[in-house]
């Protein structure tokens, strides 16, 4: 299924698996984000000189681009244990009570898709964060009495694909906010050859480059795209190839997979279809583009449009979203502004 190879949300349990073999394990091994780990170096050994937990830290940025392997490493580095959970995963103020009461001394606590998380949680959050504490409520009406709980030190990671998605008193109670950015060509290949290394793939640089510069961006594509190159060799030698995949062989996988030579996933193309052939190259508003492709806006917003605005397909203006000159030409149209007149 082409879909599953670029859409995070659609993985199987083998695709997540291979993910989780290929994780880097500390920031040494992670590729990239230079200014983020810098920051997180320092903040890690700060806390480790004053033999306190780490201040807690928010991860914002598109999905894939490593806050959950960032979050497993702040844990590893401290030799902390880690804690997983999710915001969706967080319904009642019950549901993070429990995770908190039961966190052990100087754990980390990941919460993926903090903005999504109950509001009445929130709340609860703002007093563990800042003093270890929590209100419970015991009984019901009028005899209901709230009875304070000291938690163990712990260090919060949030994890969120916008942090403008955040209200301010949570965004406020994290030491530091790391924006994660899609990596560049230089970065991706980076990536592809430790990658490739791991899975003992004899791949040579101008087939990695081809992958790089498809991948969105994103690590986790470029994982995902390397193991459909590698079945197309391993296919290829059973047939009496060579088994090394080369730049043809890498072309021949991807467009059987549907990667375009942009790397636009199926999303980013109903996105752009939209704007140029619906409305003409915009603008159009980002609601407007959410009800017309059938996706929610923040997903829009958050995943799609960042990566269509890096490669210069769209650009935003205050009346809405317009493909650019390039956009007309990747997708073989002509400009309907241009031709018009
Ligand atoms: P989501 O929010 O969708 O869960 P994410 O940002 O948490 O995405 P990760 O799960 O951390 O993304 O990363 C996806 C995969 O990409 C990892 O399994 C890892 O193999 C690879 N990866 C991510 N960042 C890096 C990096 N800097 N260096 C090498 N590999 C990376």
């Amino acid at each position: 299924e082409p879909v599953a190879l670029t859409d995070p949300h659609l993985a199987g349990d083998a695709e997540l698996a291979f993910e989780g073999a290929l994780r880097p394990k500390n920031l040494g091994e992670f590729v990239g984000q230079a200014k983020v780990r810098g920051q997180l170096q320092l903040l890690l050994r700060a806390a480790e000189l004053q033999q306190r937990s780490p201040d807690h830290i928010l991860l914002a940025g598109p999905p894939g681009l490593g806050k959950t392997t960032l979050a497993m490493i702040v844990a590893h580095e401290g030799g902390r244990p880690l804690r997983m959970s999710s915001g969706p995963a967080i319904q009642h103020a019950g549901d993070l009570a429990a995770i908190l009461s039961s966190l052990v001394p100087g754990e980390v606590l990941f919460i993926d898709e903090i903005h999504r998380m109950a509001r009445s949680a929130e709340e609860m959050l703002y007093l563990a964060m800042e003093d270890f504490r929590i209100d419970i409520m015991v009984g019901k009406g009028a005899g209901a009495t709230s009875v304070p709980l000291d938690l163990a030190p712990f260090t919060l990671v949030g994890a969120t694909t916008r942090s403008g998605l955040l209200p301010n008193p949570l965004r406020d109670r994290f030491g530091f906010t790391a924006h994660l950015e899609f990596y560049d060509e230089s970065e991706l290949r980076e990536v592809l050859a430790r990658a490739a290394r791991m899975l003992g793939l004899d791949i040579d640089a101008e087939a990695i480059a081809e992958i790089a510069g498809r991948c969105r961006g994103t690590p986790r594509i470029a994982n995902r795209l390397l193991r459909r190159v590698r079945d197309y060799a391993l296919v290829e030698a059973a047939d009496g190839g060579s088994g090394r995949p080369d730049v043809g062989a890498v072309r021949a996988a991807l467009e059987l997979y549907d990667v375009d030579a942009l790397g636009l996933d199926r999303l980013d193309r109903a996105v752009m279809e939209t704007i140029l052939t619906r409305f003409g190259g915009g603008p159009v508003g980002l609601s407007t583009l959410a009800v017309s492709v059938g996706e929610e806006a923040e997903t829009i917003e958050a995943v799609v449009e960042p990566f269509l605005v890096r490669i210069g397909l769209i650009t935003r203006t205050p009346r809405g979203r317009v493909a650019t000159p390039a956009a007309w030409r990747h997708f073989g149209l002509d400009d309907a502004n241009t031709t018009a007149g």
